[in-house]
C-alpha cells in the first residue's frame, strides 16, 4: 500500500532534540531519547509497549485518541495542540504536540513530535491570572487608574472614569490627557512635578467632565522610564475630591466669615490688618484704619427686638461695602462694630470714603421688618499707620480712641487720631 508517506529512518529521530514517539494501535512502539527524557523513563521499557492511555491525562484522552484515529485513517497531519501527560514518575507535564501518519515497520502508525510546554503554560496561566486580577481590580475601582505615554497620550484608563468624568474609557484612550484639563497647562505643571521627584502624592488638580462641569481631583502618580531610563510617560491614580474640596471650602468659609453678615469675622479681619500693617512697614504705602460703630444701636434692639437689629446689621454691611473699593477690606469686629482697612490710601482719600459711608448710612431707610423704615447713624474712629506702630494693637488703640472722640463729640461723624 502506498499512501505517499515518506519514511524517515529512525536513527535520525534518535538525534532530534524534539521529542518523538511512534504509536501503533495505541501502543508506544518508539520513543527517541528526547522523549524518554521528558517522560522521565529510567529505561526505554518504561514506555515502549505501554498504552498511550497510561500517560495521557484523563481529561485529554478523548482528544488524543480522536487524533490518533484520524491519522490512522490516511495521510493526515494533526495541527499543534497542547496536552497534559503523566511521566513515568507520575509528574504532570504539559506538552505541545503535532502528529502525522507514518509507516513504521510496514504498519500505519502515528508519529508524534512534541515539546515540554509546562513552563510556558504556567507562565501564561500566571499572566492570565495577574491580568484577570488587574481587570477585576480595574473594574471595581472607584479611583481612576491611568497611564500616558511620553507624548501625553492616554494609553490606558480604567472603566471607573465613566462615573467620574462621564467619558467612557474608550473615548479617552488615544487622546491627549491635557484635553481633559480645564487649563491644559495644568497637565504640564503636573508632569514637571512628577519629573522633579519621580512621583507626586495627592497633587491637586482639576478636570472637565463631559457635561462641562469642573471637578477637583487629587493625583498620585509615578514616572515611567523605558529600558534606557528615558521618560516614557506617567501612570497613577486620581480621584474625584470635589465633595471633599467643597466641604473644605465650606469649613473655611465658616471659619473665616461672620455668620450674620457674610463678611470677614474678627479673627480674619485682624489677620488681614496684620498683613496690611506688615506690608506698610515694608513698602511704606499709606494705610488707614476705620473702626465703625452704630450710634444708639441698643435702642433699636430694645424697641424692635434682636432679630430686627440683626436685619439692620446685614443692610448696614451692604451699605458700607457699596462705598468701598475692591481692594478695601471690611470685617466685623463684634456686635455692631466694624473694621475697614484702606490700604495704599491717603488721609484725604480715606476722609472722603468715610464721609461717604456715614452719609449713605444716614440717608438710608432701613427695612427691618416693622411698619416704618428705620434711620440710624454711625460713627467712625480713623487712624493712619505710623512707622512707630510695632503691632496692630497700637493702630487699633488709636482708632478706638478716635471712635470714642467721635461719640463724645456728638456722633454721626468721623474723627482722626
Ligand atoms: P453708642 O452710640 O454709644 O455706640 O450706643 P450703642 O447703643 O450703639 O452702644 P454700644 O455700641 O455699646 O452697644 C452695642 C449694642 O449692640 C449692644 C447690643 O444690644 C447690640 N448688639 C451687639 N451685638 C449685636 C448683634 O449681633 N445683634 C443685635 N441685634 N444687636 C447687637
Ligand atoms: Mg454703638
Ligand atoms: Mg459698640
Amino acid at each position: 500500500m502506498n499512501l505517499g508517506i515518506t519514511s524517515v529512518p529512525p536513527d535520525i529521530l534518535d538525534h532530534l532534540p524534539v521529542c518523538v514517539v511512534i504509536v501503533n494501535r495505541d501502543t508506544v512502539v518508539y520513543a527517541n531519547p528526547a522523549a524518554q527524557k521528558l517522560f522521565e523513563a529510567a529505561n526505554p521499557e518504561e514506555i515502549l509497549g505501554h498504552s498511550i492511555n497510561e500517560f495521557i491525562h484523563p481529561l485529554d484522552q478523548q482528544r488524543v485518541l480522536a487524533r490518533v484515529r484520524r491519522a490512522e485513517e490516511g495521510p493526515y497531519t494533526n495541527p499543534p495542540t497542547e496536552y497534559r501527560i503523566y511521566t513515568c514518575k507520575r509528574n504532570l507535564v504539559v506538552i505541545g504536540m503535532t502528529s502525522t501518519t507514518y509507516i513504521f515497520q510496514g504498519e500505519i502508525s502515528l508519529l508524534a513530535a512534541f515539546m515540554d510546554m509546562t513552563e510556558r503554560t504556567a507562565m501564561e496561566a500566571r499572566l492570565r491570572e495577574t491580568d484577570e486580577q488587574f481587570q477585576r481590580m480595574m473594574n471595581t475601582m472607584q479611583d481612576v487608574f491611568y497611564r500616558t505615554d511620553a507624548e501625553g497620550i492616554t494609553r490606558y484608563v480604567c472603566p471607573a472614569v465613566k462615573q467620574v468624568l462621564g467619558f467612557s474609557a474608550e473615548e479617552i484612550m488615544g487622546r491627549p490627557a491635557a484635553d481633559f484639563y480645564p487649563d491644559p497647562s495644568d497637565r504640564q505643571v503636573l508632569k514637571e512635578a512628577i519629573l522633579r521627584e519621580g512621583f507626586v502624592r495627592d497633587f491637586p488638580g482639576q478636570m472637565r467632565r463631559k457635561d462641562g462641569k469642573i471637578i477637583d481631583i487629587s493625583i498620585s502618580s509615578t514616572v515611567i522610564l523605558d529600558e534606557e531610563g528615558k521618560y516614557a510617560g506617567v501612570e497613577g491614580i486620581w480621584r474625584d475630591i470635589t465633595e471633599r474640596r467643597n466641604l473644605e471650602r465650606e469649613l473655611e468659609r465658616r471659619a473665616t466669615t461672620d455668620e450674620l453678615t457674610g463678611i470677614a469675622n474678627r479673627r480674619t479681619i485682624l489677620e488681614q490688618l496684620d498683613y496690611a500693617h506688615k506690608r506698610y512697614l515694608r513698602y511704606r504705602h499709606p494705610l488707614v484704619l476705620f473702626i465703625l460703630d452704630l450710634d444708639f444701636f441698643k435702642r433699636i434692639n430694645d424697641q424692635h427686638g434682636h432679630i430686627a437689629g440683626d436685619r439692620l446689621l446685614v443692610q448696614l454691611v451692604e451699605c458700607v461695602q457699596h462705598q468701598l473699593r475692591e481692594i478695601d477690606q471690611c470685617g466685623r469686629l463684634g456686635g455692631e462694630e466694624f473694621i475697614v482697612i484702606l490700604d495704599e490710601t491717603s488721609v484725604e482719600q480715606a476722609q472722603e470714603i468715610g464721609t461717604r459711608i456715614l452719609q449713605t448710612v444716614r440717608n438710608r431707610a432701613f427695612d427691618i421688618g416693622i411698619d416704618a423704615p428705620i434711620h440710624i447713624t454711625a460713627s467712625i474712629g480713623a487712624t493712619c499707620a505710623l512707622l512707630s506702630d510695632r503691632t496692630i494693637s497700637h493702630l487699633m488703640e488709636r482708632a478706638d480712641n478716635a471712635l470714642y472722640a467721635a461719640k463724645d463729640s456728638g456722633r454721626d461723624r468721623i474723627c482722626w487720631n
